[in-house]
């Protein structure tokens, strides 16, 4: 069995149909760490949907209320860029269910994946490029409620600025938002990170991981947060329809064995979710993420968990 949590829904497929985003993927990076071997059924864990009292933490109550029961005007579903169903509204509401779950088992076995999620372009009050309900916020300010942590990090390094994460939290000195992102792209507006660091068009492994590691190394040390919520974006892949940056399969590993490591040697909980990836080969993304999954435990195994 797997020392962490793998945290997974069937229904986390937002019903799609044929859109850039391959929310398929969930499940075909589900089925493929169980064919190869690297996790077995016991290591899934299934999440409830987040209640509206946690959505509610975040969102403003009548968002939830027109997304859950389909009243969403079109402008808000311009705005979302994915089309309207039942099952695209249950499908964010489980995500957020299940990235609270993943922190809670994060704090206890010192990393956890949550086979979803990474939800950053949500604001409270609307969604946006192809993101509804902010998980990783939920997750957060309900784990800050329940009193499990009170600091917590958001390093995102998703290709595009975690815009709806970074306002959630602006002036919040509990939350350290740190977003990496290809600044000449999607979101038009970034409301302010903690730490933004805006790169170039066309930044590959060497600028990347030199500079995430850079910015990386203050925050973790000074503000020493309990929780680490890693939003570990495939895009900004070489090879990826919507991304502008350059990194490699192996640049990617890179990444993640810094962001994991680094967390866990400061005795910092990691809480994994996926966010975007549009890969021209939707392999490379489900490799991706899994390759994610496999940094997760050999960081643990390197360096351990306190319990
Ligand atoms: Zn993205």
């Amino acid at each position: 069995m797997l020392p962490f949590r793998l945290i997974y829904h069937k229904d986390y497929d937002l019903n799609l149909g044929h859109h850039v985003f391959p929310s398929e993927k969930f499940r075909l990076i589900h089925d493929r760490l169980l064919a190869e071997g690297f996790a077995t059924p016991e290591d899934f864990v299934a999440p409830e949907p987040a209640s509206d009292e946690d959505l509610t933490l975040v969102h403003d109550r009548g968002w939830v209320q027109r997304l859950k029961t389909g009243k969403l005007t079109y402008e808000e579903i311009l705005q979302l860029e994915i089309p309207y169903s039942p099952e695209m509204a249950r499908g964010f509401c489980l995500a957020a269910g299940g990235t609270t779950l993943a922190a809670r088992m994060a704090l206890e076995q010192g990393v956890s994946y949550n086979v979803g999620g990474g939800f950053h372009h949500a604001y409270p009050d609307h969604g946006e490029g192809f993101c509804a309900i902010n998980d990783i916020a939920v997750a957060i300010r309900k784990l800050q409620q329940e009193k499990k942590i009170t600091r917590a990090m958001v390093v995102d390094c998703d290709n595009h600025h975690g815009n709806g994460t970074a306002a959630i939290f602006a002036g919040d000195p509990s939350v350290f938002t740190l977003s990496i992102h290809q600044y000449n792209n999607y979101p038009a507006l970034k409301p302010p990170s903690s730490l933004d660091i805006h790169l170039s068009d066309g930044v590959g492994d060497r600028e990347y991981l030199e500079r995430l590691s850079a910015a990386f190394r203050f925050p973790i040390h000074g503000f020493h947060p309990q929780l680490l919520v890693y939003v570990a974006g495939a895009d900004p892949y070489r090879e990826d329809q919507l991304g502008g940056l350059d990194l490699t399969l192996e640049g990617l590993k890179q990444r993640d064995a810094l962001v994991i490591e680094t967390a866990l040697r400061e005795g910092t909980a990691v809480t994994i979710v996926l966010a975007g990836g549009y890969a021209i080969n939707l392999d490379d993304t489900v490799t991706i993420h899994i390759n994610t999954a496999k940094a997760a435990k050999e960081a643990l195994d390197a360096v351990g968990w306190k319990s």
